[in-house]
């Protein structure tokens, strides 16, 4: 992408309005724009983040085995009347009549309606296990929205849907979705930890939150430090092997850690001085198992191996890709901008020509650009004619990983110069050896 043709709004001054560090990195990156309170439109650089986000959470889903599907935004209240959450849910669900006044809601979550289409289709035990998923936009309007995109009123949920004969069925599928999340957080660069949780609204019996540490951070967690350096599951990890995954999730659960709902002083006391853990936290990921909480009112029901209908055990399974974009950069930045984690970066690359005009930059700039483009690496070309402290500002406000500095001095001596955002580093090479170091791995 060429940054003269591109669309990327940059604001010079910090937005007054933004509390925290990754709001207000958001909006000056031009990445989100609020249109109304809580609800955000997502401009290019922020759509290119978070498509990278949910490529991640996708793989990972599929990975473990779940499929999946789309389900409308738009649903209808007599489908939530089944479940007797209609009333239940309050004023966060957002109701909406239509022209013939039927009421419709916009989907704060979807168990209903998952429900709905299972019953519609599956009867029998060998259908199962089963898990659906999709990624869709949700509403849910917050008494308070706040710091952008971490708490919005329309925010991007992945949502997943188990269904199984039995309980030891569900506590499998359980397990496959809590390491498919350990992976899933890990690739974005984030050290999230399964803490014990409340199950809320949703109702159930076991239940974890996937909280990244934070200072800025909505919930208050207590946990034992060493989950911090504690090995993820492999990318080859057999997700039907029932004993090596619940092995992974004993391990995972063996020490302590709950949210505040959940907090057992006496249990944390035990926890050695030095490894105690107290402090703020960012909900990502959410995961339920429930029983047949929703399939006995709803009549889900599928024929056992004994001849027996019974209401299958369900889970639900959430995460929140648009707010994990804001965890990610609480988590990741410094005084001059976004620190992307390469998985999720924008952009791999920026090339930087430092002298537009220049015969020697521009040529050198177009070659290193139409290369490692053709190669396949995600590179944006700063081609403005701009003074130098600007695109370095740019660049680093972004947060782009890898940037090549080219200037006719350095050119003078064949050689640009290879930044890395995250460290800093810096060295002076030739545009060619640029192109291998950057196309090495991919
Ligand atoms: P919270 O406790 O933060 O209000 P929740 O427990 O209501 O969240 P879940 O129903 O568990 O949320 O939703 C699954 C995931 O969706 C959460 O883990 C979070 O990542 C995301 N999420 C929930 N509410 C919001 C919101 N208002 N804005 C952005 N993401 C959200
Ligand atoms: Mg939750």
């Amino acid at each position: 992408m060429r940054l003269s043709r591109y669309f990327l709004p940059i604001l010079r001054e910090t937005p007054k309005e933004a509390e925290i560090m990754s709001h207000r990195l958001m909006l000056r990156a031009g990445m989100i724009r609020q249109e109304s309170a809580g609800i955000y439109a997502w401009l290019p650089l922020g759509l290119k983040v978070l498509n990278k986000v949910n490529a991640i959470v996708r793989e990972e889903q599929n990975r473990s085995g779940a499929i999946e599907l789309l389900m409308p935004t738009i649903q209808s209240a007599d489908l939530w009347r089944e479940s007797g959450r209609y009333d239940a849910y309050g004023k966060e669900m957002l109701r909406i009549q239509d022209r013939h006044e039927r009421e419709m809601l916009f989907g704060p979550t979807n168990e209903e309606m998952i429900t709905e289409i299972f019953r519609g289709y599956v009867r029998s035990y060998k259908d199962l296990p089963l898990n659906l998923y999709h990624i869709q936009w949700k509403f849910r309007d917050e008494v308070r929205p706040r710091f952008g995109v971490m708490r919005s009123r329309e925010f991007l949920m992945k949502d997943a849907y188990s269904f199984d004969l039995d309980q030891a069925g569900a506590v499998h599928s359980y397990n496959k979705m809590f390491v498919a999340y350990l992976r899933t957080f890990a690739r974005m660069g984030l050290k999230a930890i399964p803490m014990r949780a409340d199950t809320g609204p949703i109702g159930g019996n076991l239940s974890h939150e996937f909280i990244i540490l934070a200072s800025t951070g909505e919930s208050e967690v207590f946990s034992h430090a060493d989950y911090l350096n504690y090995d993820i599951p492999a990318e080859d990890t057999n997700f039907d092997d029932i004993a090596s995954l619940q092995s992974i999730v004993d391990k995972w659960t063996s020490l302590y850690a709950a949210t505040s709902e959940m907090h057992d002083e006496a249990a944390f006391n035990a926890v050695p001085e030095d490894k105690k853990m107290s402090a703020r936290g960012i909900e990502v990921g959410h995961i339920f198992y429930f029983g047949t909480k929703y399939s006995e009112p709803m009549g889900a029901k599928v024929m056992g191996p004994d001849g027996q209908e019974r209401e299958v055990h369900m889970g639900s399974y959430g995460i929140g890709p648009s707010r994990l974009i804001a965890a990610i950069i609480e988590a990741s930045h410094d005084e001059n901008g976004i620190i992307w984690p390469e998985a999720v970066a924008p952009f791999e690359v920026a090339i930087l020509n430092l002298k537009v005009g220049d015969s020697g930059t521009d040529a050198a700039s177009e070659k290193l650009y139409r290369e490692l483009s053709a190669a396949g690496r995600d590179v944006l070309y700063d081609d403005r004619d701009e003074r130098p402290g600007g695109k370095f500002a740019t660049a680093d406000l972004i947060g782009v990983p890898w940037q090549v500095l080219i200037g006719p001095k350095g050119l003078a001596e064949g050689k640009v110069e290879l930044k890395h955002r995250a460290t800093g580093e810096r060295q002076l090479l030739s545009v060619e050896d640029v192109v291998s170091r950057l196309t090495a791995h991919k």
